[in-house]
């Protein structure tokens, strides 16, 4: 028998993260023929319904009220919980985000469900269903499943390829009941690594202590912009303030695993490793050819990343 599988899309900025798509098509997989249906949590929702249309949810659920102006964490358990409990669904997806990392932990304990994070692959045989995850910062992956309940998992971006599969989907308003926020959001200053965003970025040109000043970074903003990719770093780029820390990837930064992941006058620590070592196409480029990235990289580029950056800067610039 199919399963109703719910997906909590997220919108960032006025659009919607691809992981949402990519969370939609791995619904259809695991409804086997069930009803998948779509919420947004926050004003506005019913925008995006045109565009969440297109991966074919049957209901786009909207919660709205005015404690969702602003993301707290409060506010948001407090709606999924309620929007959980009136979909009753078999299964509950979202994307491994910033938010995603606070709320569905603390949604799952509340229901009594398991959950499985940052799955990188989903098997479904026979309706046993098996993630793929990865722990001890990446080295390993392990395969796990649940034995009894609801399944509630959030999804690596950048892991499953979105598939459209248009149809005419229902809005449903829906109006939760929020109460006792503990959290007062006073004003939000942005620092974001600008442009694309990092964690879903098909292409990221990432530097570390060799690029050696904030200025230097400005030569992989460059090619960056020419191959309409993201800006990164390693954190010894952040702890040397080249650049901020909301561009740090590894361990303690950010996870991505984006198409091609170039990186530049980067050593290629096990920490930094953990937070790029899945990208689809690694580049390195470090004048040192017994840097530990090379051993990681698919392509490597022995030389002076001034040098070298500059000239696939206008080599792509003329393509
Ligand atoms: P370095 O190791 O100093 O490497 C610089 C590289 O640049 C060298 O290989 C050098 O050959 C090359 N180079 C220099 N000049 C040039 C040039 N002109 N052209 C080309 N190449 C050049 N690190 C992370 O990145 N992310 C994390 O999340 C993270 N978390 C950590 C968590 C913990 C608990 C700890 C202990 C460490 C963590 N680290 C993390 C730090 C990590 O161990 C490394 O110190 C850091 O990744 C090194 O940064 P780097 O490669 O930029 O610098």
């Amino acid at each position: 028998m199919g399963k109703k599988v719910m997906v909590l899309a997220e919108a960032k900025d006025g659009k919607l993260r691809n992981v949402s798509f990519e969370a939609l098509t791995v619904a259809h997989k695991l409804a086997a023929g069930g009803e998948v249906v779509a919420a947004l949590i926050g004003n506005g929702g019913s925008a995006h319904a045109e565009a969440i249309s297109k991966y074919g949810p049957s209901k786009l659920y909207v919660a709205e009220d005015e404690a969702l102006a602003v993301y707290t964490p409060d506010a948001y358990v407090q709606t999924l919980l309620q929007l959980v409990q009136d979909i009753s669904p078999d299964v509950i997806l979202m994307g491994h985000t910033a938010i995603s990392k606070e709320v569905a932990p603390r949604v799952a304990a509340r229901l009594g469900l398991g959950l499985l994070t940052d799955c990188t692959a989903i098997e479904d045989s026979e309706g046993s269903v098996s993630f793929d995850r990865p722990i001890y910062a990446g080295k390993a992956f392990q395969k796990r499943g649940f034995q009894e309940g609801g399944i509630f998992a959030t999804l690596r971006a950048n892991n499953f390829q979105p598939v459209e599969n248009p149809v005419q989907t229902q809005i449903v308003p829906f109006q939760p009941e929020i109460k006792d926020i503990r959290t007062i959001v006073k004003e939000i200053v942005r620092k974001t690594a600008g442009g694309v965003d990092l964690s879903e970025a098909k292409i990221i040109i990432s530097g570390g202590r060799g690029v050696k000043s904030a200025e230097g970074f400005a030569v992989l903003k460059e090619l960056a912009d020419v191959l309409g990719g993201a800006v990164g770093a390693s954190r010894g780029a952040c702890d040397a303030g080249y650049c901020h820390y909301a561009m740090q990837i590894g361990q303690t930064g950010k996870v991505v695993t984006p198409d091609l992941y170039i990186a530049c006058g980067i050593s290629g620590a096990i920490q930094h490793l953990a937070g790029m070592s899945n990208s689809k196409c690694i580049v390195a480029i470090n004048k040192d050819p017994e840097a530990p990235i090379f051993q990681v990289a698919d392509y490597g580029i022995v030389g002076d990343l001034f040098e070298v950056v500059p000239l696939l800067t206008s080599e792509f610039q003329n393509v």
